[in-house]
């Protein structure tokens, strides 16, 4: 726990004077490995698949852990994350986003998102390009019971630094346009950029993240 301890304090701020929030992504971790690394400091947790979150969500909410969703999201499993997620990061399509909006608004709920973005426009994973992210954005906040919180950004494993460097640019760049864009409207509050993970996340501080997701560097890694 002390090397966690240590990159806590080394991703304090991002060279935007943001503070970095660390996102521990507790995927095959149990509920108390989750409460252990949260006493350590990690703030919030992340899982990508529904079936872990419904397992260890009554334990993780006890102790008082914001518990948020980071994974491929069908429709049909909405209604296990509504009610209970901190936020949703993974939001890829716009029928997730009618669907995330009715089943917010049959449970009397409001749920913070993020749209997620395919940085690499890989075919094996999904997300908005980062060129239609905006009008994405507009049509979320033409529905009920959302708020948009900010951009999540999957990144090509296998790109060279400076090709990460300039994905990561224009993504902070369409984040900022959008900070802008929608200042002052109550169901946006654009705060959070959420890209990098346990590779590549020096990276993406230095290119304006102020989330990361982090799984095996600090979990260890996974059996
Ligand atoms: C597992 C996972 C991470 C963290 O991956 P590591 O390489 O273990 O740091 C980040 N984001 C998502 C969506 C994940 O599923």
């Amino acid at each position: 726990m002390e090397q966690v301890k240590t990159l806590l304090n080394e991703l304090s701020v991002n060279p935007y004077g943001e503070k970095i929030t660390v996102l521990g992504a507790s995927k095959t971790r149990t509920a108390e490995e989750i409460i252990a690394l949260f006493q350590a400091g990690v703030s919030v947790m992340g899982e990508n698949r529904v079936q872990e979150f419904k397992e260890k969500y009554d334990t993780v909410h006890a102790a008082g852990i914001p518990y948020r969703f980071i994974g491929h999201l069908q429709t049909n499993k909405i209604k296990y994350l509504v009610g209970k997620v901190d936020l949703i990061e993974s939001v890829d399509r716009t029928e997730l986003l009618d669907a995330i909006s009715a089943a917010s608004v049959k449970a009397g709920v409001t749920t913070e998102i993020l749209l997620q973005i395919n940085g690499g426009k890989e075919e094996s994973k999904s997300g908005y390009e980062v060129e239609s992210v905006l009008s994405a954005a507009d049509y979320a906040l033409s529905l009920p019971n959302l708020k948009l919180r900010g951009l999540m950004a999957m990144l090509p494993a296998d790109k060279n630094e400076q090709t990460l460097r300039e994905i990561c640019l224009q993504i902070r760049e369409k984040y900022d346009i959008m900070r802008a864009r929608y200042e002052g409207r109550a169901q946006a509050q654009i705060e959070i950029l959420s890209m990098g993970m346990s590779e590549d996340y020096a990276i993406a501080v230095a290119c304006g993240a102020n989330e990361v997701r982090l799984g095996r560097i600090l979990f260890g890694e996974r059996k």
